[in-house]
């Protein structure tokens, strides 16, 4: 079941207790910018709801997942790099390097991003 964590990053930031870099707010999807960036663009997507990873919230609310997408999709055409090229990164678990248990997107771009990732 989704809810919202009083111990969660993530949901402070959508309810405005902790302070972020708010590039877009809806009723559904709230996305900042990311306090350690990686890339000249880097915005994390997040739904308003808590979900642990992007997987739960594919399950629970399919049309919620799409509006993460569709959102960065936007956020990308703002930075000016649709056309360049981005990557969309959803860490699951330890191996991948999940640190915060807030379903999120990572939008990456305006440089050109190597693969495979480390
Ligand atoms: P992940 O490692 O995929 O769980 O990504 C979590 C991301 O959240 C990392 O890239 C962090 O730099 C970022 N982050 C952590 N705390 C904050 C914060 N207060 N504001 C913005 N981004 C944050
Ligand atoms: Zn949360």
């Amino acid at each position: 079941m989704p809810y919202t964590s009083d111990d969660c990053l993530f949901c402070k930031i959508v309810a405005g207790a902790i302070p972020a870099d708010v590039v877009h707010r809806d009723d559904h999807v709230v996305a900042f910018r990311d306090i350690n960036p990686q890339a000249p663009t880097h915005i994390l997507v997040i739904p308003t709801t808590h979900y642990e990873n992007a997987a739960e919230v594919a399950a629970d609310d399919p049309s919620g997942l799409a509006a993460l997408v569709l959102t960065a999709r936007t956020l990308a055409q703002a930075e000016g790099i649709d056309r360049s090229g981005y990557r969309l990164v959803t860490n699951t678990g330890a191996d991948a390097g999940q640190t915060v248990f807030h379903a999120h997107l990572h939008l990456l771009g305006a440089r050109h991003l190597t693969w495979p990732p480390g």
